[in-house]
């Protein structure tokens, strides 16, 4: 990855590919700062990431933080709504679209509101996928007109919980995943008297690419064969509940990285729709499940972290594909259900961390003068690099310094060697690494050992944040996310780096990057200021990552900020509500601790030593305070600003 000497704004774009990801919700201003724009179809509204920033320090919130922007939400929510409902004009289409939010890809009540209330023009709804997304979206979806879809493993109480939904007038459907479900769900609807909406789970041959892929196929954890359908159809008709069937429903995978595998799944549905509904069971919907992908590289291709369509593109597929089954075979059009859950969330929030340190192998030097009987492999570095500049094979000097750093650290382990001497060989043998680099810098051939050099010449930023718990995928799956400064973009950076977390644990890194369109181990980066505070935004955190977070060396969640935008406001933006994150208390009670005991336990351990004159009262009262109060605090940690 090449670095133009002269840096702008447009090299700055080319680099960190800001808008290539950012889904127009997100730009490089002219000031070096992350501007965004929450609403792209009004430009005038444009926050500076900075200024958010700002406002979190004077409201004495703590970084790291998660930054939600609740109009990016609503920008989605009505983007996929108004996208469906013009496509379906434009395709003359006679069923409408009514899609669902999966609240397992983000059930934070906040977002799930928000996403609500965006959704109701719409009669948009929710889908649920356990007992207790199921209780949450009974409580959270009243419009009536909406549909509540269920999906998932159930058991009775699932059932009945189902239909006190419909009870209450709510068009609660029940997906049924496996046959035995079916006989459970009508047992329980006739022993209720109520009647319910069912639908179907059929597992598709086709497979989805990319990561999720076993979500189809016959190997598919869910769904009914064809088969099944077909005896689940009859079972019904045998217990005259044949009209109860309503729905049918298929999901190949989350983040289809390839449009091919949509088109495939569409044609496979709508011809069961079809054959189901020339068999006399006329269902109102289809539902096409999730999907729907983002592109976190920004390279818009069949990357596992990308997707080579947009968002159109998809639902023209949807709704042309399932108009073209439908008019072959002469059925009527389905009413058009997704379950695009990653495509609503992942954009409205990016977790803001700071840089606390940096870590290099070549960071401290010790004096290498010639010192009376040094040993001689100590000599033989100097040597090398003394005569650097008249070296003409630099292989051979890659070659011969690396062969004396062992051949040292053996003979140090040997007793021949002492610690100074070593420490002697290390300091040169850096040395003559980065002037290896410098030579290589612009070469055109570069020896393979020594493409390495770069990584391990290259600093480690330690950021104030876990990945376990802000970017859980980055770890569990190599998905790419995009990290970027926030602030200094016009200046050219001048550090290659990786980040590194506080986490005690060598996996909590981040060394993946899209950078440039290549995938990097390191990202440039600006170098570090005394005094000034280096911020650093993790985007399109708002899928997944965002709940999936876990306890890992006890840090837990995050601080958060609400942010809207204010057309009114001098700054675009007003923060709604802040929701603090962890204390060490909360987590501590979460693994079964009692911080109060703990607390008084100490208290006892530090009056002991007052009792004994080891400590002056007013100094023990002090330690005691102190650990009452780290143990309110928050769990990551403190910086100056
Ligand atoms: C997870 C899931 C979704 C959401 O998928 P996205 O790719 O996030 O849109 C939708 N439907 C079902 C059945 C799911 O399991």
């Amino acid at each position: 990855m090449t670095i133009l000497a002269e840096w702008n704004i447009e090299e700055a774009e080319r680099v960190y590919g800001v808008s290539r990801w950012g889904g127009g919700y997100f730009q490089i201003g002219e000031n070096g700062n992350v501007h965004i724009t929450p609403d792209p179809k009004n430009p005038g509204v444009r926050i500076d990431f900075k200024a958010v920033i700002d406002e979190i320090h004077e409201e004495g919130v703590q970084l790291p933080v998660v930054v939600r922007f609740h109009d990016i939400l609503r920008s989605q929510v009505a983007n996929l709504n108004t996208i469906f409902a013009d496509t379906i004009k434009e395709a003359e289409y006679q069923g409408e679209y009514q899609g669902v939010y999966p609240v397992k890809v983000n059930q934070m009540r906040e977002v799930v509101e928000e996403i609500v209330d965006a959704g109701q023009p719409f009669n948009y709804g929710l889908e649920a996928g356990s007992k207790a997304e199921l209780l949450t979206v009974l409580a959270m979806n009243t419009n009536e007109d909406s549909l509540t879809i269920l999906n998932g493993y159930k058991d009775a109480e699932f059932m009945q919980l189902a239909l006190l939904g419909r009870k209450l007038g709510r068009k609660v459907v029940v997906v049924v995943e496996k046959y035995s479900e079916l006989l459970l769900l009508v047992r329980v609807s006739k022993e209720l008297g109520v009647e319910p909406i069912i639908g179907v789970r059929a597992k598709m041959t086709v497979k989805g690419r990319g990561k999720w892929e076993s979500s189809g196929g016959e190997r598919a954890k869910f769904g009914l064969t064809i088969a099944e359908i077909i005896k689940t159809a009859r079972y019904l008709d045998e217990q005259g509940m044949s009209h109860c069937l309503k729905l049918l429903h298929f999901h190949i995978g989350s983040q289809l990285t390839d449009i091919r595998a949509v088109k495939e799944a569409i044609s496979e549905g709508a011809r069961i729709y079809a054959e189901l509904h020339k068999m006399g069971f006329k269902l109102d919907y289809v539902d096409v499940g999730g999907g729907l992908g983002i592109d976190y590289d920004g390279s818009n291709s069949t990357n596992e972290s990308s997707r080579n369509y947009s968002m159109q593109e998809y639902v023209s597929d949807v709704v042309y594909g399932m108009k073209e089954v439908c008019d072959l075979e002469g059925v009527p059009h389905p009413n058009l259900v997704s379950e695009s859950g990653r495509a609503i969330t992942a954009h409205h929030s990016c977790v803001v961390t700071e840089i606390v340190g940096e870590i290099r192998s070549n960071s401290a030097e010790i004096a290498t003068q010639a010192e009376e009987g040094e040993h001689v492999f100590v000599k033989n570095i100097r040597e090398l690099e003394d005569t650097f500049d008249e070296q003409i094979n630099m292989q051979e000097v890659y070659n011969d310094a690396s062969q004396w750093k062992e051949q040292a650290l053996d003979a140090f382990k040997l007793r021949v060697l002492s610690l100074e001497e070593l420490g002697k060989i290390e300091t040169m043998y850096w040395r003559i690494m980065t002037r290896l680099k410098a030579h290589y810098a612009n070469a055109e051939y570069v020896p393979e050992e020594l493409q390495e050099l770069d990584y391990s010449l290259s600093s480690q930023y330690l950021a104030n944040f876990s990945v376990f718990q802000s970017a859980a995928d980055t770890w569990a799956i190599d998905q790419l996310l995009p990290v970027v400064p926030l602030t200094r973009m016009h200046e050219k950076p001048e550090v290659n780096c990786s980040l590194v977390d506080i986490t005690c644990d060598s996996d909590g890194k981040i060394d993946q990057f899209t950078i440039g369109r290549e995938i990097t181990d390191v990202i440039p980066m600006h170098s570090l200021r005394k005094d000034e505070s280096y911020y650093v935004g993790l985007f399109l955190t708002g899928a997944y990552q965002d709940v999936m977070g876990d306890m890992h060396n006890l840090f837990g969640r995050l601080n958060e900020v609400h942010i809207f935008s204010y057309d009114d406001d001098p700054q675009d933006f007003y923060i709604e509500e802040v929701v603090k994150g962890s204390s060490v208390e909360d987590v501590l009670n979460i693994m079964q601790y009692n911080p109060k005991a703990m607390a008084s336990d100490v208290k006892r351990l530090i009056d002991r030593h007052v009792a004994s004159g080891n400590m002056n009262p007013r100094e023990g009262v002090r330690w005691t305070d102190f650990y009452e109060n780290c143990l309110s605090g928050y769990t990551y940690l403190k910086t100056s600003s």
